[in-house]
């Protein structure tokens, strides 16, 4: 009884682990997760800052707070659409129910008519071509960026391709879409200048390439920053012309994905006018402006897309089924979420956060969305949000669900833009308790500078 060490009295591991309802508990997991969460909670209860009598029951509560992933559900109260990283865009509901019946065995590669094996991923590719009649083909690789390194390499190869000073950007995260290009073999030949490039530069271009080792050219949507002022670019259908010419195919990088003009976005060039103006090959992203998953679509002429698909790293950008599968939930799908959110009406979003801020007692103020994900720089989308302090920024992303809100100023502002209408209540919840354990709960700080 004189040195009874308290550490004594914390369970071993193998008798935590023969224990009925941990074994049950930890049923669903990987063993090796059981025994981590058991070493840690014993290391807590021998550091003293657990009682040895509890490290049984501690053990069984993170047991049945694990998560089958460490990502954590967000609900994007920011007004930034696109938010690559909150995962870009969110899954409609009907990509989400073609993801989880793909999630087993299917069809992704057979006829089950004929039993014989068959084009992979065909639907995805018929739904691509049925909301963009004017591709003859169409191919989905894992990302854009993929799409963009598998058309030079097998377009362009060890040669040239012809593209605007003005065009050579880097996307985010410090990828450089030149540094990608040249990193398949294929050699950079910039034509034009920074802010302003003519027709006749691309044709000096060409014309200059006097061992015609150009073998495309190539036009990028400058997707997240804008040059203004004096400015020159050349149109699509003009540049098709040049390369018509030359008998070289033009492959343009529209980066967001738009199907079809959005008035919304007057700036940002889509799949079908970009095509019909005569661009060889088109290449965009899934998970942008389409509202998809992470996918790189490319959609031209038959015979390049071919090509593409011959090509030996054709294999190493395929997209896995999951993707195929929401793809096409995504195309044949209602309305994506995206969509909606860039179109949301301002009077219903004004309305939404009024509600909310009845509630809270806070203030509702005009708050600008934003396209995001590189898409629509410094396109403002009108709306509101409901004014918080700032202090419950943190603990409203520490919440669960978390809510990420937008900083400004001293505020905490939260824009129910990309929240869908169902949420709110959640979100208002999550508030609540928020705003209860800060220091002056439910209280505009009035005597705040604003
Ligand atoms: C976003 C973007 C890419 C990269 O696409 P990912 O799908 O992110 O790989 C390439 N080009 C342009 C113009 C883009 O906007």
């Amino acid at each position: 009884m004189v040195n009874a060490d308290p550490r004594r009295l914390i369970p071993g591991t193998d008798t935590l682990l023969t224990r009925p309802h941990i074994q049950q508990a930890g049923s669903a997991v990987s063993p090796h997760v059981v025994r981590q969460i058991i070493t840690d909670v014993q290391r807590a209860a021998r550091a003293g800052t657990l009682p040895p009598a509890e490290v049984d029951s501690e053990v069984l509560t993170r047991l049945r707070e694990l998560r089958p992933s460490t990502m954590r559900r967000v609900l994007n109260a920011t007004g930034v659409v696109v938010h690559t990283n909150l995962g870009r865009a969110p899954l409609s509901a009907s990509a989400q129910a073609a993801l989880a019946e793909a999630a087993g065995y299917v069809d992704v590669e057979m006829d089950l008519e004929s039993g014989r094996r068959a084009g992979r991923g065909e639907g995805a590719r018929q739904a691509l071509l049925d909301a963009c009649p004017q591709a003859e083909d169409a191919l989905i690789v894992n990302n854009g960026a993929a799409a963009l390194a598998l058309a030079t390499a097998a377009l362009v190869g060890g040669g040239e391709v012809v593209i605007s000073r003005g065009e050579l950007v880097e996307i985010g995260a410090g990828f450089r879409l030149p540094e990608l290009i040249e990193s398949t073999g294929a050699r950079l030949r910039e034509t034009g200048t920074t802010n302003r490039t003519h027709l006749s530069d691309y044709e000096s271009a060409l014309s200059r390439s006097s061992e015609s080792t150009a073998a495309a050219v190539l036009k990028v949507h400058p997707s997240n920053y804008r040059i203004t002022g004096f400015t020159s670019a050349v149109p699509i259908a003009d540049l098709s012309a040049l390369c018509r010419r030359y008998g070289l195919p033009l492959i343009v990088d529209i980066g967001s994905g738009l199907l079809t003009p959005d008035p919304v976005l007057p700036e940002e060039p889509d799949l079908a006018s970009t095509l019909a103006d005569g661009a060889d090959l088109v290449i965009a992203s899934g998970d942008k402006l389409l509202g998809g998953p992470q996918a790189g679509l490319l959609l031209g002429r038959a015979s390049l897309i071919s090509a593409l698909s011959q090509h030996p790293l054709a294999r190493a950008v395929r997209t896995d089924k999951l993707t195929l599968a929401a793809l096409e939930g995504t195309l044949n799908g209602a309305e994506t979420p995206v969509t909606a959110a860039l179109h949301a009406d301002p009077d219903a979003l004004r309305r939404r956060a009024e509600r909310m801020a009845r509630a809270l007692n806070a203030a509702v103020v005009p708050h600008d969305g934003r396209v995001g994900g590189g898409a629509g720089p410094g396109v403002p989308l009108p709306g509101w949000a409901v004014r918080l302090p700032q202090e419950a920024a943190v603990p409203l992303r520490a919440a669960r669900p978390a809510v990420l809100t937008r900083l400004s100023g001293s505020w905490c502002l939260v824009d129910l833009r990309c929240v869908p209408e169902a949420e709110d209540d959640a979100v208002l919840k999550t508030v609540q308790s928020v705003l209860a354990a800060l220091p002056h709960p439910g209280e505009e700080p009035s005597t705040r500078c604003t």
